[in-house]
């Protein structure tokens, strides 16, 4: 799908597995520069190398004129289909410093962040060749640059990157959709970043991950509506917790998505612990206030 002139989007579906026998359908988006080269914003999960190359021939150019892909983060549905692009192109992969060690190694992730079917998401460890921080600009040639705004919560090591051309932001994971499943580290930075994010001014598109793209007038809203769902998130669980003094993460991450009206609960460890990040928060009711 076009979203600008040189901006394409690719939605990559997937599955995840939430139980022994059960799998959720999901997607992500992948994003396409296509200028003199081709610069990709994430992957999409393993196996998603064919759609990139398919996509790039369908529009009448070369897969080798892919000079880098910078990754938002460091997730299995980000990277994964990296390591295949990167043999077939030999393109240079650039991710913030924080995200590195989950890239380049990814039975480390594994082991620090249990995805059911998470080596059927990933196509293997890489190699990050330059490593971002908060601040730096990526050169796309010709006056274009892609600006970083470290924007953690999500992870560790989660990005944001401003396309000049345009004014054009990719955010990853770092707005989140309301009523998608909570899935971040950190609630407090996780706010904190889409509060920075609100201080750039003149956005004219939001490309977030899990959403389709945004454009002009409901830029800001999206990310408002973000916050509003980081409060409506903490006040379910305030709702839950009140009067208790034992509190088991999985019980608590299923009542509280009960009351969020999930009509499935995913009792996988990334969304109970997404929960679980409001416990050190119960003495705060309003998260978002300025
Ligand atoms: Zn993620």
């Amino acid at each position: 799908m076009q979203v600008t002139e040189d901006i394409h989007a690719l939605k990559i579906p997937f599955k995840l597995r939430v139980g022994p026998d059960k799998t959720v359908d999901r997607f992500v988006f992948a994003y396409l520069i296509l200028g003199d080269q081709i610069y990709l914003i994430d992957t999409g999960v393993a196996g998603s190398d064919a759609i990139v190359l398919d996509y790039i021939k369908k529009v009448g150019r070369d897969p080798r004129e892919i000079a880098r892909i910078v990754f938002t983060h460091s997730h299995a549905d980000h990277i994964g289909g990296s390591r295949a692009l990167k043999k077939q192109t030999g393109c240079k992969i650039a991710a913030h410093v924080d995200a590195k060690p989950w890239i380049e190694n990814v039975d480390r992730q594994y082991a620090e962040r249990p995805i059911g079917n998470f080596y059927d998401l990933v196509g293997g460890s890489i190699k990050v060749d330059t490593g971002l921080k908060d601040g730096d600009q990526v050169d796309l040639g010709d006056g274009k640059t892609l600006e970083i705004f470290h924007t953690p919560g999500h992870s560790k090591g989660s990005i944001s990157l401003l396309y000049n051309k345009g004014m054009a932001l990719f955010s990853g994971d770092a707005v989140p959709k309301p009523r998608t499943v909570p899935i971040y580290e950190d609630v407090t930075t996780s706010i904190q970043s889409i509060k920075k994010l609100k201080q750039v001014k003149g956005l004219k598109i939001l490309m977030a991950s899990w959403d389709d793209p945004q454009f002009g007038a409901s830029v800001y809203p999206s990310m408002d509506a973000g916050l509003q769902w980081f409060q409506q998130i903490h006040e379910a669980v305030l709702a839950e917790t009140a009067g208790l003094d034992t509190l088991d993460p999985e019980a608590l991450s299923a009542r509280v998505l009960k009351r969020l009206g999930f009509p499935e609960i995913p009792r996988v460890p990334i969304v109970i612990r997404s929960i679980a990040a409001h416990l050190k928060l119960l003495d705060q009711q309003d998260l978002i206030a300025d």
